[in-house]
């Protein structure tokens, strides 16, 4: 098993080498193609598979190949500390490709995010409820969006934030691509799954 065998930009490569990524992870290697293809993704996978990697990959391959001005992607985490671990993530592997990030999450660094925004950026880590709430003082602008990802959608409904997810999602344009992730599949996450995701594939761990 090695990178290889998928079709990654060499600048895609150079931020798999900087890291250390020698070899797929088992839920890599499965995401990976399918979110190459354009397929909505299910997976059910817990913290420590690599399933950051499985959607950070992918997704900066894809902006690699289709570059907007644009916003492109919209990460959703339950909590700062996970937006901000997956923006290290984003910014570490998308390093040699010149694709920008910036997450909006409560904090001390506002000031940074919102230079960041105000510059654009190709892709948005946020927590729903501080999305919601300055969505309007950033001027976000998601008309462009193509890729949406739920990140630990089982935490996220656990912590009430249901409502908000639901909220933005209502302002995305239904042509997307969506990619939702979750140690537990339970009822109301696959509730989710049905209002929010085309025909999805599902991988497991
Ligand atoms: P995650 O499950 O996304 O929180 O990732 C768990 C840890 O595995 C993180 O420290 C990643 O940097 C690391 N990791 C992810 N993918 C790989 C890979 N293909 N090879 C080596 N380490 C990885």
């Amino acid at each position: 098993m090695s990178f290889k065998k998928f079709t990654l930009s060499n600048e895609l490569r150079l931020g798999l080498q900087d890291l250390r990524y020698e070899e797929p992870t088992p839920i890599q290697d499965e995401c990976i193609p399918l979110i190459l293809e354009g397929r909505d993704v299910i997976g059910a996978a817990q913290t420590g598979t690599g399933k950051t990697g499985a959607f950070v990959i992918p997704l900066l391959q894809r902006i690699i190949e289709h570059p907007s001005e644009h916003t492109q992607a919209l990460i959703l985490s339950p909590t700062r500390e996970l937006a901000q671990q997956i923006e290290e993530q984003v910014f570490a592997l998308g390093y040699h490709t010149g694709i920008s990030s910036a997450t909006v999450t409560g904090g001390s660094d506002y000031g940074t995010q919102v230079k960041a925004i105000r510059a654009g950026v190709d892709i948005i880590v946020a927590t729903p409820g501080r999305l919601i709430d300055q969505m309007k003082v950033l001027n976000l602008d998601f008309s462009h969006l193509k890729y949406l990802v739920l990140d630990e959608a089982d935490r996220m409904l656990d912590m009430g934030f249901l409502p908000d997810v639901m909220k933005i999602v209502k302002q995305l344009p239904t042509d997307r691509q969506t990619m939702l992730f979750s140690a537990t599949m339970v009822e109301e996450v696959q509730k989710v799954v049905d209002e929010v995701m085309k025909d999805p594939a599902e991988v497991e761990f």
